[in-house]
């Protein structure tokens, strides 16, 4: 029984990879010295996996930017923008169609990124011109199997396989992906020639999109492209992950395969079953490990579940982790401000791959010890009181019988809103951080630091909220923020100041390219121990007769951007999320903050990769945001703000939401996403973002008007209110005033021209 990895965190383990890449981005280092650290983390990374017990290693999982990226050179997809006049294909070109540019050649508008699968890692989507060919052209991932092979690594070349590469990417001319197949797959054919004369004996296809409930055009093509496929010598282990796939397992069965991965851990497959269906001749890869998590494994659990498919197919099963490692943090070791208790929970991409050499001994030579010991620390875990707070499970059981309305509909609410607020016809407004200047990020670091306490650090908090006040009185907006300067990040600042939650110093996923995230882990039932804004939006308040707006990340949200536990359901800690949240609205109603926002960007996100799941959460994800504000006052205007979202198939779940305000990213498409919610009829108040925010181009009035001109034949004007795409963070406080005033003036001129 062989144990074996399907990738890892390429990133390093104090993002090495991150730094190198933008050293190089800058003009600091070579190429030479880059593709050095690239070498040198991938030894690192064989090491590792190696030492830990890995039997078969990930190879070929490195990528500079992206694997998808790096599939598209290999096989010669390259937008005609991107092509260098001679032809010639290089680091550069990866990078100019991640990024726009690089040190060397002409830049061009970068392609587009969009998240992969249900994870929050994003891809580069693959752009299929008219008369697109394949050809193999990028050597690197070849190059890295030799480099292993030299290194004297017992290597597994892991490869995106074509029909998830081609589902993944887009068409520009529109025309049908599926007739690139018969091409693509001559290419495929060659890289098995390849691997043949290198001697590879196994290689390991990703076809995550079987995890999806496919259109049937789909899955025949799969099938019949897969028997087209002469392996040679070379073994192929097919690998499906993010979700169950016993729905297709007839289809699976038929391939003319060596070997199945299955993800165990993310619908909780049955191995039993899924071991009945596989043929007997095929390895089945138990995914058993999570690879997307934090969470120390229950190995003596795993053992009894696996115990007896073992010892009917032997060394047919292997073991692996769910998925790529890439989307967990790379070594637990690195840890050392975490608590003792909390490490002994905790297990990242080193530690899982230890967790399958120990699996794997258990099972070969039934000495328990061993995994029973490891698994101490989960039933530890099980007990503990910082992770089980009775009050707080009886507040969920309780806030699950109540009704999660508002007590008035929305017309009553309307009406009343608009008699207390009197606001102007297409009131503006902003979606809530204003610029983090470095001077923020400064003062931030020196209050962590300890070279200013806590009582200067808030005043100058307060001096920013000030500002941003005063810069909204002369910009003349009709509903002010403070700002959000107090903010690191729009999950962290609530994860920190709520119990249940914590914080690694190292615990870095990669996102997209260098950029990483550091999700928050959610331990134990959540609480707020006190207020956790009041004190600056009151502040704010104080400064202004404008209303101003509250601001909170919904529950939803900090779900979606943290690691969750594993312990409950998904539903159950969003209701606990949204019980806090519940508290701090009124606490922010009380001291008089009349317009609150429940920031939910990631209610798109969270939906399930199968269709026939979203349903379910729908329901509870609507919930969830609702108990965060269904006992306000009717004039109590709670808005809530979602970006880069299609809404078309959610419309139904967005108008359940319920808010009196919706603020939504549609610039960009041009008022595209407001057809959603045109053909819907949505009926509550929405602000369609009239500027992209991500470009420091200063948007003209006329720019401005025209846009919500369109948007007001979609939506009638009395319903509109006008603002940006999305918060403020990112941009310099010039383009923003300048950006602001002119939306301003736009609103200005339209209330007397409509
Ligand atoms: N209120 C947040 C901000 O303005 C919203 C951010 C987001 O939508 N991602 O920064
Ligand atoms: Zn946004």
């Amino acid at each position: 029984m062989l144990t074996h990895n399907l990738g890892f965190p390429r990133i390093g383990r104090k993002r090495e990879l991150k730094r190198a890449l933008e050293a190089y981005w800058q003009g600091e280092i070579s190429q030479q010295q880059l593709l050095q650290k690239g070498s040198d983390l991938r030894r690192q990374n064989w090491k590792i996996q190696t030492e830990a017990g890995i039997d078969l290693v990930a190879v070929g999982d490195f990528a500079w930017y992206d694997h998808v990226l790096a599939t598209s050179l290999l096989l010669g997809v390259i937008p005609e923008r991107h092509r260098a006049d001679n032809d010639t294909v290089d680091l550069n070109t990866l990078f100019r169609i991640a990024r726009g540019r690089a040190p060397k050649g002409k830049p061009a508008a970068a392609s587009d990124m969009t998240k992969w699968f249900n994870t929050n890692y994003h891809y580069i989507v693959p752009e299929f011109s008219e008369n697109q060919t394949f050809e193999l052209t990028d050597n690197f991932w070849f190059e890295q199997i030799s480099e292993a092979q030299q290194a004297g690594v017992n290597a597994k070349p892991v490869l995106l396989g074509p029909l998830s590469y081609l589902y993944l990417g887009k068409s520009v001319a529109g025309q049908d992906k599926l007739t690139l197949l018969p091409q693509l797959l001559k290419t495929y054919q060659h890289i098995f020639d390849k691997l043949n004369a290198l001697g590879v004996s196994w290689l390991q296809l990703d076809e995550p999109l079987l995890a999806l409930e496919l259109e049937d055009n789909w899955l025949q093509a799969l099938a019949a492209g897969y028997q087209q496929l002469n392996k040679g010598k070379v073994k192929l282990l097919l690998a499906t992950y993010f979700g169950d796939v016993s729905h297709q397992l007839p289809l699976l069965a038929g391939l003319p395969l060596d070997g199945l991965h299955v993800d165990l851990v993310a619908d909780n497959s049955d191995i039993a079953a899924l071991h009945k269906a596989v043929p007997d001749n095929w390895v089945l890869s138990a995914g058993v490990i999570n690879g997307r998590n934090v969470w120390r494994s229950d190995l003596a659990a795993l053992y009894q579940q696996l115990q007896p498919v073992y010892q009917q197919r032997g060394d047919k099963l292997w073991l692996a982790p769910s998925c790529s490692l890439l989307h967990c943090p790379v070594d637990l070791e690195l840890e050392t401000a975490l608590d003792s208790e909390c490490l002994s929970w905790f297990a990242f991409a080193k530690q899982k791959c230890q967790e399958l050499a120990l699996l794997k001994h258990a099972l070969q030579t039934n000495e328990l010890s061993a995994v029973d010991q490891y698994s101490v620390p989960i039933q530890a875990r099980a007990q503990s009181a910082r992770v089980h707070n009775p009050t707080v499970l009886q507040a969920v059981a309780a806030l699950k019988t109540r009704s999660a309305d508002r007590s008035a509909s929305f017309t009553v609410r309307q009406q009343a809103q608009r008699q207390h607020f009197k606001l102007p016809l297409l009131p503006t407004t902003t979606i809530g951080s204003f610029p983090q200047t470095a001077e923020i990020r400064q003062q931030r670091l020196a209050v962590k630091t300890g070279k200013i306490d806590s009582s200067q650090y808030q005043q100058q908090i307060k001096q920013h909220i000030q500002l941003a006040i005063a810069e909204q009185e002369q910009i003349g907006l009709d509903v002010f923020v403070h700002g959000e300067a107090e903010r690191n990040d729009m999950v962290e600042y609530f994860g920190e100041l709520l119990d249940g939650i914590v914080f690694s110093q190292f615990g870095w996923v990669q996102s997209y390219g260098s950029r990483c995230v550091k999700p928050p882990i959610i331990i134990g039932d959540i609480s707020r121990p006190q207020p956790m804004t009041v004190q600056w939006s009151r502040y704010a308040q104080s400064l202004t007769s404008k209303p101003v707006k509250g601001m909170l990340t919904g529950p939803v949200t900090i779900l979606g951007w943290s690691f969750p536990r594993d312990d409950i359901s998904r539903q159950d800690i969003a209701l606990q999320l949204s019980l806090a949240l519940a508290a701090e609205v009124q606490d922010l109603q009380a001291a008089g903050i009349e317009i609150i926002q429940i920031d939910e960007p990631a209610f798109r996100e969270g939906l399930p990769l199968k269709q026939s799941q979203w349903q379910a959460y729908l329901q509870w994800a609507v919930a969830a945001f609702k108990y965060c504000c269904s006992d306000v006052s009717h004039t109590t205007q709670i808005h809530t703000h979602m970006c880069y979202s299609e809404f078309n198939d959610i419309i139904v779940a967005i108008a359940a939401l319920d808010a009196d305000v919706i603020t939504i990213e549609t610039s960009r498409s041009n008022m595209e996403l407001l057809s959603a919610f045109e053909h819907f009829a949505y009926p509550n108040e929405i602000g369609p973002g009239v500027y992209d925010i991500h470009s420091p181009n200063v948007p003209t009035v006329s720019w401005i008007k025209q846009l919500i001109k369109q948007a007001a034949g979609k939506i009638p004007a009395e319903r509109l209110w006008v603002n940006p795409d999305c918060g403020l963070k990112t941009r310099g406080w010039n383009e923003t005033r300048s950006a602001l005033l002119n939306m301003v003036k736009a609103c200005k001129e339209l209330r007397s021209e409509l």
